[in-house]
């Protein structure tokens, strides 16, 4: 991509749509955002954008898989169609999603995303700054859909040769887990983003882990603490949990899951208008059906991942849900549709918030002038209509 015009759009900012836009790139980079009306620049390539949106790429920081492949699967091939398949969905800069498993599968499964974040440059991908290690430090009682076999405590032996890799970026504990906070530790010596999931943790060990760097919680009200669990495991008095905590804390964030099948609308207006577009943002947490025919598929490694079903809408384990089977632009609709919040709010927590939250938004998350041209096109109805990688350099 040397020098494009996409002109006919309308441009989201992070905080207004611009009618009537274009945006010039310039090796990778947005060169300029203004008014249509402007003259061409000659040499460029034209796109018309037919009155569409123009939107910043996706940042999925929770997302196991699609296409058919799952990361666990420890394979360059599952891993790419995995990246291709959420690219064609919007997402420039994705962090493919460990779940419990063996250590072999979690090193293979880093190997490969590594090998596939090394073809960017090839095109249709998005990069892959890092991975998100997600499993397999959950709590036992708050495992859902992933395998229980693969779960387990951490320990410094283990979870140090993940981090040698300088390839973890967002790292998740249960709290209440002996040697949590040895993992936070090397979690925060490794300048990730900490957070706290599939777990049962207390108030006070949700504050201990926020003192270790914790600041974040895996997917509001899916697989973490409410008073009553809280109370199930500690008894009374009944005492705070992952949800208060949340709410109350302000330097904590969230995500959701906008799929329309894991939490009902009321909930994502609450958690829209509760938590707000800043601490709050959309992740897929996707499994590997996405764009798959429905079926029977795998949650986590092909041989020894937990069966789903999945309906043509979410996956399923025989008890309860086990990841969603759409794209990050299907959770932007869901979630316009559901908060009523502006375009520009939803887009903003999809792409700004959690860049923000991982400390690249200098480079991505938004339309701004010097930025990675990572931008989607939408039609008018927000259905993908193209989507660019711009500057693929390290992030
Ligand atoms: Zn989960």
């Amino acid at each position: 991509m040397k020098k494009l015009v996409i002109h006919n759009v309308t441009a989201i900012f992070p905080n207004k749509l611009l009618p009537d836009a274009r945006v010039v790139v310039r090796n990778g980079r947005i060169a300029e955002i203004g008014k249509s009306s402007k003259r061409m620049p000659d040499d460029a390539e034209l796109v018309d954008g037919k009155g569409g949106y123009l939107s910043p790429g996706f940042v999925d920081v929770h997302v196991h898989g699609g296409g058919g492949g799952d990361f666990m699967d420890g394979t360059a091939d599952a891993a790419r169609v995995a990246c291709q398949t959420h690219f064609r969905h919007g997402t420039t800069t994705i962090f493919p999603t460990t779940t419990t498993g063996t250590p072999e599968e979690i090193h293979a499964m880093i190997q490969a995303c590594q090998t596939v974040g090394k073809e960017t440059a090839t095109g249709g991908l998005p990069r892959i700054p890092g991975i998100h290690l997600y499993g397999p430090f959950f709590s036992a009682d708050k495992v859902g859909a992933h395998p229980a076999a693969g779960r387990r405590d951490p320990t410094p032996e283990e979870f140090q040769e993940y981090f040698k890799t300088k390839f973890i970026r967002i790292a998740t504990c249960a709290a209440e887990l002996p040697g949590a906070e040895g993992f936070y530790a090397m979690a925060r010596k490794n300048r990730c983003y900490i957070t706290c999931g599939h777990s049962n943790a207390s108030w006070s060990e949700m504050d201990r882990a926020f003192r270790a760097g914790m600041r974040h919680v895996d997917h509001f009200w899916c697989a973490m603490s409410d008073v009553r669990s809280v109370r199930g495991r500690l008894s009374t008095p009944m005492q705070g949990s992952m949800e208060q905590y949340v709410l109350f804390n302000p330097e904590m964030s969230t995500e959701v899951i906008a799929d329309g099948q894991h939490l009902s609308p009321e909930l994502l207006l609450f958690a829209y208008r509760m938590i707000g577009p800043r601490r709050l943002f959309l992740v897929t947490d996707s499994s590997r059906a996405v764009d798959m025919p429905v079926g029977k598929y795998k949650i986590g490694n092909i041989h020894t991942g937990n069966e789903i079903t999945h309906d043509g809408k979410v996956s399923r384990t025989t008890t309860g849900l086990g990841s969603s089977s759409v794209g990050m632009d299907h959770m932007v609709r869901t979630m316009k549709a559901c908060s009523k919040a502006p375009l520009w709010e939803v887009i903003r927590m999809a792409s700004l918030t959690p860049a923000e939250r991982l400390g690249i938004d200098k480079e991505v998350g938004s339309l701004k002038t010097g930025k990675r041209a990572d931008l989607v096109l939408f039609n008018k109805t927000l259905r993908v209509q193209k989507v660019w990688l711009g500057d693929n350099s390290p992030l």
